[in-house]
């Protein structure tokens, strides 16, 4: 089996990313708009730091006329499109605050890159799956997410917070550029062929996940009890058990 080291974030803050090891890099990085590029390589340090490929792979964040974002196995690059980092900023420049908006585009655009990163690690480990793919990136990006959160939160109540209240609210709130993405309409003509999920079903499904990973985080049980029937409320803490079992027995399985 293959050494598979997904140093995620909780791992990583006891065992970093050794340096040299990091196998995302900055490729391509355009002008956004008139006013320059996005400073991109933070988020891919983050990843670097949580996640460790089995080959180098190049992002590029180009403009391609579409909003999306794609991973090409046989050239092992991956597309972060500007047309969907600026969906992103459209779905969440609404909300209230400056904090808010901030953590929620971070948060959208690390959703998606890591959902690309799963892509990456599905194809160069040979993860085995069955099902959708799409499915399991979705999975593979949330348990990231949820732990880049965590760790982030973490930091920041050691560094400047007492009140874990606060520190619940803005994981939350994390999440929020992600699940305002799957509001969007749709991205391409929807049909029942699609390699993905309607994002209705995406939405819910990040609500659910959320509110499983911690039932007393009372904003994503406000969100997931208005969003979701009881049914699948229930059933949600066992679909994120599911997650974590999965990521700890099949992806971040230690060598053989
Ligand atoms: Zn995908």
């Amino acid at each position: 089996m293959h050494k598979i080291q997904i140093t995620l974030t909780c791992l990583a803050l006891l065992l970093p990313t050794q340096a040299g090891a990091e196998k995302l890099y900055l490729g391509r990085n355009d002008p956004i708009n008139k006013n320059g590029s996005l400073n991109n390589q933070p988020l891919l340090d983050r990843a670097n730091s949580m996640v460790t490929l089995k080959y180098p792979t190049r992002v590029d964040f180009v403009k391609c006329g579409h909003p999306n974002a794609y991973y090409i196995p046989n050239d092992r690059i991956l597309v972060f499109c500007h047309e969907l980092t600026k969906l992103i900023y459209d779905q969440v420049k609404n909300l209230k605050t400056e904090e808010e908006k901030g953590w929620a585009f971070g948060g959208g655009r690390y959703f998606i890159l890591f959902h690309e990163i799963s892509h990456a690690m599905i194809h160069q480990y040979e993860i085995p799956i069955s099902g959708r793919e799409e499915d399991v990136a979705d999975q593979l990006s949330f348990w990231m997410m949820y732990q880049y959160a965590r760790a982030v939160e973490s930091a920041e109540i050691t560094d400047q917070r007492s009140n874990e209240s606060i520190a619940k609210q803005d994981i939350f709130n994390r999440f929020r550029g992600a699940m305002l993405l799957m509001l969007a309409p749709e991205i391409s003509t929807s049909s029942y062929a699609d390699e993905h999920a309607f994002n209705a079903q995406r939405f819910a499904n990040l609500n659910c996940w959320l509110y499983g990973a911690d039932p007393s985080n009372a904003a994503s049980l406000a969100l997931a009890a208005s969003t979701l029937p009881t049914g699948r409320l229930k059933k949600c803490n066992a679909e994120w058990q599911k997650i974590d079992n999965f990521v700890s027995r099949v992806v971040n399985k230690s060598p053989d």
